[in-house]
């Protein structure tokens, strides 16, 4: 049995390296009815999409129970108040960093000179508008809490369990019997993920091969140098600014911790929506890494809801590759607006897939640069979605580490356990 549990990192990466080659292949035979209505349309979208609500089942309730009873936990506002503001300073500056790097990066590659730009425009643009941040801000309070979570508000989620959690704290002793009723409901479910996440390895394949199959990669080859900019500039985010955090203000060694949260980072990849991998990134920060239930509970569901440095990694490149492809020079203060605008687009992006996209526009008008841009590069988002999705959360992750560590709220047995998988 523990063998069996021991083995899920791998099963999953089985399901991704075999959902890929499939996917590939798929795309090179040719279309009938088979490939496309039994095996694409049916099989792999029956498993893929059932493994993906059944995770997505659990994001609200888990959201607000598990913060409910994080507050609680807590014992005084104080606290809350000094992780809360630890973990906005920590998620701001980390996206900061990401966006420099991207656009560094950008510009010495520069992704986009010398394109002709009509063999890149695959697809019209319906490009919704980005939400002005002050409604962002005021968005944060929930008319209706009911409604909240019926439409799966996260902030507003959030902000009332806090609220909640708040009060229950304050009550103590007198509320004891409903504080319980929510550790048991956060222990529901935590067993509910684990149940899930058996489907993991074959979900990751289905929704690997979906995608594969469907897009290809002849799209990918005018904006190779765009993909492979974005893609190295994730990579050196991870390995460099993560890997460095961890050890300064940890000492906890990176790559244990990258193995470690590996369940966590396939699925976000598989999926590209940070929302609907949150129950996963949950139980893999406590399990896995050894972060206590009380932060990873607190400061998770945050970051996944308003830190994403992988997305603001793409808009960093996106924004130098659709200047240099129109010829438009960026100046110094140009570039701050870009960082700036780009760091707080991060809090009002969603974690599902392609938002990011939605808020390049608002980067994009920071600087007067053509929000037209964007149709350059939809058409080979997604694989991008996909790669910044895993580092958006594994930047969370990070953070939520830094955080557990100082506070003394962090199990360095199970971070080095060698029974590495708890899950399941
Ligand atoms: N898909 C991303 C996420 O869920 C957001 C985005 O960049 O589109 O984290």
């Amino acid at each position: 049995m523990a063998n069996k549990k021991n083995k899920l990192t791998t099963r999953i990466l089985l399901g991704l390296a075999l959902g890929l080659i499939t996917g590939v292949i798929l795309y090179n035979v040719p279309s009938h009815t088979i490939k496309d209505d039994v095996i694409i349309k049916g099989v792999f979208y029956i498993v893929g999409q059932v493994f993906l609500r059944a995770i997505m089942m659990m994001v609200v309730p888990l959201v607000f129970v598990s913060i409910v009873n994080g507050a609680s936990n807590m014992g005084d506002i104080k606290k809350i108040g000094r992780i809360g503001m630890k973990t906005l300073v920590f998620y701001l500056a980390t996206t900061a960093i990401a966006i420099s790097i991207a656009i560094g990066l950008a510009s010495i590659v520069n992704p986009g000179l010398g394109l002709d730009m009509a063999s890149i425009v695959t697809k019209e643009p319906t490009i919704k508008d980005a939400v002005p941040l002050a409604e962002v801000i005021v968005d944060i309070i929930p008319r209706n809490p009911i409604n909240a979570m019926a439409s799966g508000n996260m902030l507003q989620i959030i902000a009332f369990a806090l609220f909640i959690g708040v009060g229950l704290s304050a009550l103590g002793e007198k509320v004891k019997i409903l504080s319980s009723i929510f550790e048991q409901l956060n222990e529901l479910m935590m067993k509910l993920v684990s149940f899930v996440m058996e489907l993991a390895p074959v979900g990751v394949f289905c929704l690997i091969a979906t995608t594969f199959a469907t897009e290809g990669y002849a799209i990918m080859v005018p904006l190779f140098k765009y993909m492979i900019t974005v893609i190295v500039a994730l990579i050196i985010h991870g390995v460099v600014t993560y890997g460095s955090l961890l050890k300064v203000f940890t000492g906890l060694s990176p790559l244990r911790f990258f193995k470690q949260f590996f369940p966590a980072f396939s699925v976000a990849f598989s999926t590209a929506s940070s929302s609907a991998t949150l129950p996963v990134t949950i139980e893999t920060v406590e399990d896995n890494i050894g972060v206590s239930k009380d932060i990873a509970s607190f400061t998770l569901p945050l970051g996944a809801t308003i830190n994403m440095d992988g997305t603001a990694i793409m808009q960093g490149v996106a924004t130098i590759f659709i200047a240099q492809v129109y010829g438009i020079n960026l100046g110094f203060s140009e570039i701050t607006t870009v960082i700036i605008t780009a760091t707080l687009a991060s809090i009002g992006t969603a974690g599902v897939p392609g938002v990011g996209l939605i808020m390049l526009s608002m980067v994009l008008q920071s600087v007067g640069l053509p929000v037209e841009g964007i149709a350059l590069i939809m058409g080979i988002d997604r694989i991008l979605d996909m790669s910044r999705t895993a580092i958006n959360i594994t930047g969370d992750a990070v953070c939520t580490t830094v955080i557990a560590k100082s506070e003394g709220e962090f199990d360095e047995e199970i971070f080095n356990s060698t029974k590495e998988l708890q899950l399941a």
